[in-house]
């Protein structure tokens, strides 16, 4: 059976954490950031240097191909990212790439002829600090100029960025892809949680990655002196915005299991501790798995609110943010993956992705799956984030089998 070369690939993984490295353990390399350009250097001298083909496209996404002698054939990706949140930990994202870029130098080194192009690619900005899974957007074609003029990183960022790396609005527009030169998309991340970790298993098949939908919700009342005025006359815009929140936390937990919803930001106005709050402004964000469900968890959560606004004596404006399908994941790919960790021994379950991924974006348009390996106490996001040599080594060895399971290369 092929294995990858464990202490290149482990040295690998040390070596890219070295790139924006925190004193806490962990990297920090927003996108398109000075420290995100720097591992894109080293990525691109790595790839060259084994004699791999490199490219870049319009919007940054960066590739190491290995062709196929028969160059009219597809192409498969093995992505994730090299880029992190603010302070992020080691594994999240570059684990994939690192994983990847092994199994195609495995690949390479066995002489293995496989039926299709193989391209790693480190993907632009997959955490969002300019766009979010950007680059595979830009691919499949869902990145749009009003977004790019509009992004939530903030524009004078975006262009900061592009121009760091000599990108544009129109270069960024142009990285589409033609889907049918696509056989599909496989990446490995960390799971990001402790679902595997507590039940033991060392891989989990993803089977959908979750839709997200987001709402800003303003709750208007009225600004009042916070001391004169007699507290069963006020109308409270926080109070309204708090009991809405606590309701529908409630409300979700008891009839959308597995869903998920989140109060991410606040704005309070006027905003002093004398003034009764005339208007909170709430970001609120939800997720699960099936259309339906997000359907349903949008009409509950949007009737919590009128209820909130009712009780309290508030108007409510309901505003409509970013949004996202549920991604479901191609069974042939799930289905190699499977069978791949059983070549290995491992044991593997399925689940889903709570956690937004490039993957989500090829599902639009081709074949695209995603496994997980597991994360020490779920820690992500985070310096602490950890990942054990042996499961970062299982989720390349897992890698490689699926990649052979997909050519039909029975091993
Ligand atoms: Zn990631």
């Amino acid at each position: 059976m092929y294995t990858i070369n464990r202490e290149r690939f482990l040295r690998l993984m040390d070596e890219q954490a070295q790139f924006g490295a925190t004193d806490a353990g962990g990297v920090s390399r927003p996108a398109l950031s000075p420290e995100d350009m720097q591992i894109r250097n080293w990525f691109q001298q790595q790839i060259t240097a084994n004699g791999l083909k490199y490219a870049i496209d319009g919007a940054g996404n960066q590739s190491a191909i290995l062709e196929s002698s028969n160059l009219n054939a597809k192409t498969l990706l093995l992505g994730s990212h090299f880029d992190s949140v603010p302070n992020g930990g080691r594994f999240d994202g570059a684990l994939g790439l690192i994983a990847a870029f092994e199994v195609l130098l495995s690949i390479k080194d066995a002489g293995i002829a496989l039926p299709f192009h193989l391209e790693v690619i480190n993907l632009t900005d997959e955490e969002g600090t300019l766009m979010g899974i950007t680059g595979s957007r830009a691919i499949v074609g869902l990145l749009s100029r009003e977004e790019l003029l509009n992004p939530r990183g903030e524009r004078e960022r975006l262009t900061e960025g592009m121009s760091r790396a000599g990108l544009s609005d129109e270069s960024m527009l142009s990285a589409k892809r033609d889907p049918a030169l696509l056989l599909g998309y496989l990446e490995v991340h960390i799971e990001q949680g402790t679902r595997l970790e507590e039940a033991k298993f060392n891989i989990g098949v993803v089977t959908s990655i979750v839709g997200i939908r987001s709402y800003w919700m303003t709750f208007k009342g009225e600004a009042a002196h916070a001391g004169t005025k007699p507290m069963d006359k006020r109308r409270d815009a926080f109070w309204g915005a708090s009991a809405f929140a606590l309701w529908a936390k409630d409300r979700i937990m008891a009839d959308f299991h597995p869903g998920v919803v989140n109060f991410g930001r606040i704005h309070l106005e006027p905003g002093a501790f004398n003034i009764v709050p005339a208007e909170v402004k709430l970001a609120v964000e939800f997720r699960h798995g099936e259309i339906t469900q997000l359907d349903a968890m949008e009409t509950a959560i949007l009737e919590q609110a009128h209820l909130a606004a009712q009780e309290y004596g508030l108007q409510l404006e309901a505003e409509t943010g970013d949004s996202l399908l549920p991604a479901p994941m191609a069974d042939s790919f799930v289905t190699a993956i499977e069978t791949a960790s059983e070549k290995l021994g491992l044991s593997h379950t399925r689940l889903l992705s709570f956690a937004g991924h490039d993957a989500q974006s090829f599902a639009h348009v081709t074949n695209s799956a995603m496994f997980f390996v597991p994360s020490v106490n779920g820690i992500s996001h985070n310096p602490l984030e950890y990942t054990k040599p042996d499961d970062c080594v299982n989720a390349a060895n897992v890698m490689l089998q699926a990649v052979l399971e997909i050519a039909g290369i029975t091993t």
